[in-house]
């Protein structure tokens, strides 16, 4: 199958924090990968800018590093690297003073597309906005990018948007939450939206309830400090489970366009139910397998910040009302996967006397590892002996399906960096959206912290605490085991 890479127009691309970890990552890997695939235009340029003394050379140098560290080698070969390398530049700029600015508006060059990456702490977000507008840098056809955690509540997110707002309006601010630009994410909406077979299918009189995990293997590994300070509510399900679910849960958008598909999403969040503290589970990974418990690498002794998180989610609409969401994270666990599993109900009456109880169909949507999509149906048994029925998968492993395109599936920065070169929002957070998210988590937090809740302890390589299993035994209903 043909590769189809659309290009982009020529652009200057400044990554604030360009000498950071997610920079040395994702932001300049994923640049790389774009400009391999031959999407990056000749004339285009990255610059990075930070505080550190480094000449344009020990910039590249450092560039260079970060793509030997974090790309296969199948993916990087000596010549492309650095003819990559001649379209970086680097200035040097303080966010909380005035050097380095003057500097950059001469890097910029008129007649590109020119976009700001604020790969720096949001404490500096405002800093950055202002700067580049006093300096003339940006103007208002410019664009941001700004990471997460956007926010850490609903006034602190408020905050922050009323800063970039001051500077930028809404059109110019690209949130990145990149679970958004995974393919089998945007998979979803062309399963749910290019095919008339799921859609009449798709509310409570047929979807019994909605799985959402994504469990990692890792535990905070270094971050502890940074981590216990959110937890896996604010670090994961406001922002990538909530993104996943309005996917899921929202009504066909009159058109995929960016506020027509946001404002579809933003319905879904406000639509959720208040979640009952019996409805939620919140544990702590302990020690073990050789490798210290969350109390020790949070180094914090009190912690009751929870790094697993299992809820059960009501959306009062009337798609949805009946139709549970069970929302799991957590870190240790037994497997790094991320899916979505749409159990369908039983049929309403079986013909076949030995029909196999508590088997029903499951569209399942795996994000990682094996981006694909699997939809288990019941046969027949092959074979004499009667009708014996068997649940057997669909599989549309997207490496199978669409061979080499299917395997070299672009990393989701790569789609968002360029989706913001093309000035296309839609899969990037509206402020509202934020908002609406943080306005229906606050509670959640605030009601464990009145309460003094302590999460439970689980032991790595598991599904997380026992009473997560019990979330859904209770309703009669069972997790998909965490496998990869
Ligand atoms: P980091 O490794 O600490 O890097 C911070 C960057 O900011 C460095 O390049 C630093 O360079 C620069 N910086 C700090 N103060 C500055 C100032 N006054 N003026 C100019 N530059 C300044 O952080 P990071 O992990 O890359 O994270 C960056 C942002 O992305 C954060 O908001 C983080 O929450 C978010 N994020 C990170 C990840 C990740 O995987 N790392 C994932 C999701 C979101 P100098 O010291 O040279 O100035």
């Amino acid at each position: 199958m043909v590769s189809r890479t659309i290009p982009v127009d020529a652009f200057d691309l400044v990554i604030f924090g360009g000498t950071g970890d997610l920079a040395r990552r994702k932001i300049l890997p994923s640049l790389y990968r774009r400009y391999l695939a031959g999407q990056i235009p000749e004339e285009s340029r990255i610059i990075g800018a930070a505080r550190s003394e480094l000449s344009e050379e020990a910039f590249r140098d450092m560039t260079r590093d970060a793509l030997m560290e974090f790309l296969p080698a199948a993916k990087r070969d000596d010549t492309t690297v650095e003819a990559f390398l001649r379209h970086i530049r680097y200035v040097r700029v303080d966010a909380t003073g005035q050097e380095g600015w003057d500097e950059l508006r001469g890097v910029i060059r008129p007649g590109m597309v020119h976009a700001f990456y604020f790969s720096v702490a949001p404490s500096l977000f405002g800093n950055i906005a202002e700067r580049l507008l006093a300096h003339s840098i940006a103007d208002a056809d410019s664009r941001i990018v700004v990471e997460k955690p956007f926010g850490h509540d609903l006034a602190s997110a408020k905050a922050l948007n009323a800063v970039l707002a001051e500077h930028f309006n809404e059109q110019q601010i690209y949130r990145i939450d990149h679970y958004l630009g995974k393919e089998t994410v945007q998979n979803l909406m062309a399963i749910r939206f290019a095919n008339i077979l799921f859609e009449p299918l798709w509310k409570t009189e047929y979807i019994d309830h909605v799985q959402i995990t994504v469990a990692e293997t890792v535990g905070v590994n270094g971050r502890g400090a940074y981590y216990d300070t959110s937890g896996a509510m604010r670090d994961m399900v406001q922002n990538h489970l909530m993104q996943l679910l309005c996917l899921i849960a929202m009504e066909p958008p009159y058109h995929f366009d960016p506020d027509a598909v946001r404002d579809e999403k933003l319905k879904v969040i406000r639509a959720l139910e208040p979640v009952r503290p019996e409805d939620i589970v919140r544990g702590q990974y302990l020690e073990g397998g050789g490798k210290p418990g969350y109390i020790e690498d949070s180094e914090n002794p009190n912690s009751r910040t929870e790094s697993f998180i299992a809820l059960k989610v009501g959306i009062a609409n009337w798609r949805w009302k009946g139709t549970p969401f069970y929302l799991r994270t957590g870190k240790r666990l037994r497997a790094r996967t991320s899916e979505i599993a749409i159990f369908f109900r039983r049929p309403p009456h079986s013909i076949f006397d030995n029909a196999v109880d508590g088997q029903q169909n499951v569209l399942v949507i795996r994000l990682q590892p094996n981006e694909g999509i699997n939809m288990k149906v019941m046969i027949k048994e092959p074979g004499p002996g009667g009708m014996r029925l068997v649940q057997v998968p669909l599989d549309m492993s997207f490496a199978q399906a669409l061979g080499d395109e299917g395997t070299d599936i672009p990393d989701a920065y790569e789609r968002l960096i360029m989706d913001v070169i093309r000035g296309n929002q839609t899969l990037f957070m509206r402020g509202d959206e934020v908002e609406a998210a943080w306005a229906w988590a606050d509670p959640i937090i605030e009601g464990w912290e009145q309460r003094g809740d302590r999460p439970q302890g689980y032991h790595p390589g598991g599904a997380g605490p026992d009473d997560a299993l019990m979330l859904l035994h209770r309703d009669g209903r069972r997790w998909r085991e965490v496998k990869e």
